[in-house]
């Protein structure tokens, strides 16, 4: 589990928006973004189109990570929580701003861009959507 997830995250950086894609012809989203949809294949292509996701949702499962090997290890214990959006779309990301404790199925939660690390010398600084408990 641990490692799928930090497969995951290291995807992610480069997506500055919650914006997946929506099939002009059966109407279903898509997150990542795809270039043609899987249904409706060949009657797809080119009539895909941007669709910007509901950032707000409720935790559909989560894990506490307890060890990794990653670069992520300095944030251990951490929750990753998987998010049916207000979309009905699937989201995966870590939780954080919450007590471990208190995390549970149902909790609703909105997806913020916080800064990532930082590349000091090459003057990047790497963005990634990350979860925090909705008022
Ligand atoms: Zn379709």
């Amino acid at each position: 589990m641990a490692m799928v997830v930090a497969r995951e995250w290291r995807e992610i950086p480069g997506r500055y928006n919650l914006e997946g894609t929506r099939c002009g012809c059966c109407g279903k989203i898509f997150f990542p973004s795809r270039a043609f949809c899987p249904h409706c294949r060949r009657q797809s292509i080119g009539k895909m189109e941007p669709f910007p996701l509901k950032p707000t949702g409720e935790v559909y499962s989560f894990s506490i990570v307890h060890q990794s090997d990653g670069f992520n290890r300095r944030m251990l214990p951490y929750a990753v929580v998987f998010v049916k959006n207000d979309d009905s779309i699937m989201l995966a990301g870590q939780l954080v701003d919450v007590d471990l404790p208190t995390v549970k199925i149902g909790m609703r939660v909105r997806a913020v861009l916080r800064k990532l690390d930082e590349d000091g010398k090459a003057g990047i600084i790497h963005y990634a959507f990350k979860f925090v408990p909705a008022e």
